[in-house]
């Protein structure tokens, strides 16, 4: 999912509605927006489909006027997959002390328990989502403060989360203890702030990057200034590397360096851990474009789109359905005949996860007359599930759990499949001496297995690590 913010700027809501657009690769089921007038109070318009199919209409966006507003978009990994308004956020609450709306991506591991202690103890659940406990959580809290009571929440849950939340003045900023989903604050004309999930979010809106919030940090913002606190025990961060190697936009930064570099550099560690004799490197687009580039600038072998994508469509995988991402991958993707027929094709992804993808494409291109077919992928293998909010299926459909790398090459029938290792990975997002095994840098559970924060509802359910 992505979370947006802004206050301290006219109509803040179709600043809201432009950050949401840039984040749209980060949810695309469906978008929302509170906003907050002194005159006209809280009001809010949840909507499936895109933003610019919903947020650009001026009828719509006339009722969400004010300062102040925060937004959403959604990719369902927890609760009820398929389509219920209900489920969409920004939530909002209704206190003693005044509204308050929230905002969250990640994936909270101990939801289950906490909504049925919260429904024991008289909470009406309007959704099926995680995120909803949190504003249940603050409505008992004994706070007098609503970032305190965001606080004393945000103690009782466990798992990923940035949150961007709103009072009828205050815009909230807070990442989880291990950082493991970015968030980052931007300053917007001369009273104005904005939090965005990535800092392509500030760029759509002209607002300037000042920092990340830092891992176990709230931020709270009000008249033009900025208040930190440390609501959690200290930690070490352990930020999502598949931010770095798929789910974030190549443009935004991190640590003062662009995803698209940290790509680039997978390809290159790729083409030195598995170099190929071929004529073409394709990128599989858009998500395996920059490991291609770095792939063909290391091996010398000439860059190719030997794949053209329908820019029409929109992420194959984050269609809740498996029939729908069936379908997708070819309605998205279609090969170059003309330039592939007769070639040694090196063929780039950046992830194999049920694989069927990664079949298509092969038949597709040895359907165009390509002579070989490898693969390089800019992941390890995905081997374990990711309960953090990026949507793994079951482990049981994962490839790499149930096959070898030789099985899963045989399986999807290509000349040779190699994944970048988790140090290569490591070393291309920028640490020189790899993954340090005692202490992580980054959270990998979804290639290591090593889950930095106990998955409990999981374990609950008989998910074994
Ligand atoms: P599969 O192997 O399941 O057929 O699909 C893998 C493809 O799905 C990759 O090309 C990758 O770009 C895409 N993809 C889209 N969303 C995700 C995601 O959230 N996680 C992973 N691992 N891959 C994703
Ligand atoms: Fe990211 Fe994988 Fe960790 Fe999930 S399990 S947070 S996708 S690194
Ligand atoms: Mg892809």
């Amino acid at each position: 999912c992505g979370v947006f913010g802004v206050v301290g700027v006219k109509d803040a809501a179709n600043f809201v509605a432009l950050g949401l657009h840039a984040l749209q690769h980060r949810g695309q089921e469906a978008g929302g927006i509170v906003a907050h007038d002194p005159e006209h109070g809280f009001n809010s318009a949840h909507r499936f489909g895109y933003v610019r199919d919903n947020f650009t209409k001026a009828s719509l966006m006339e009722t969400l006027p004010g300062p102040i507003a925060i937004g959403h978009v959604r990719y369902s990994t927890a609760g009820k997959k398929g389509a219920v308004i209900r489920d969409i956020q920004p939530f909002f609450g209704e206190f003693s002390l005044g509204g308050a709306a929230v905002a969250h991506n990640g994936n909270l591991t101990n939801a289950d328990q906490l909504r049925r202690e919260l429904i024991e103890m008289g909470a009406i659940f309007q959704s099926s989502s995680d995120s909803e406990c949190i504003i249940h959580l603050m409505a008992r809290s004994i706070q007098k403060r609503h970032a305190d009571r965001i606080a004393d929440a945000l103690r009782r849950v466990e798992g990923a989360f940035s949150v961007v939340a709103m009072t009828r003045t205050k815009l909230i900023g807070v990442r989880d203890p291990l950082g493991v989903r970015p968030l980052v604050l931007g300053r917007l004309g001369d009273n104005g702030f904005a939090l965005s999930s990535e800092t392509c979010g500030l760029d759509i809106i002209g607002a300037e990057f000042v920092r990340e919030i830092e891992p176990g940090e709230m931020v709270v913002i009000e008249n033009g200034l900025v208040k930190s606190s440390r609501p959690f025990a200290p930690a070490k961060s352990r930020f999502c590397i598949f931010e770095h190697v798929y789910f974030s936009r190549p443009d935004s930064q991190y640590g003062g360096r662009s995803v698209y570099e940290t790509r680039r550099q997978i390809g290159v560690e790729l083409a030195r851990e598995a170099p190929v004799e071929a004529d073409l490197v394709c990128p599989v687009p858009d998500s395996g474009t920059p490991a291609a580039i770095g792939f063909s600038q290391e091996s010398g072998i000439p860059f190719a789109l030997g794949i053209t994508r329908n820019q029409y469509m929109g992420r194959t995988f984050i269609e809740p359905t498996e029939q729908i991402r069936n379908m997708g991958v070819r309605l998205k993707l279609n090969v170059n005949k003309a330039l592939i027929k007769g070639k040694r094709v090196i063929l780039v992804d950046d992830s194999v996860v049920r694989g069927t993808t990664s079949r298509k494409i092969k038949d597709m291109i040895l359907d165009a007359g390509a002579k070989e077919v490898h693969f390089r992928i800019a992941s390890p293998p995905t081997a374990w599930p990711c309960f953090y909010g990026v949507d793994t299926p079951d482990r049981s459909k994962l490839l790499a759990a149930k096959m070898s790398e030789d099985e899963m090459r045989d399986w999807i029938g290509v000349d040779s499949l190699k994944f970048i290792s988790l140090d290569g990975l490591y070393r291309a997002a920028g640490e020189a001496e790899g993954r340090n095994k005692e202490n992580p840098q980054y959270c990998d559970a979804c290639f290591s297995g090593e889950y930095p924060i106990s998955p409990a509802d999981q374990l609950a359910k008989g998910f074994r690590m």
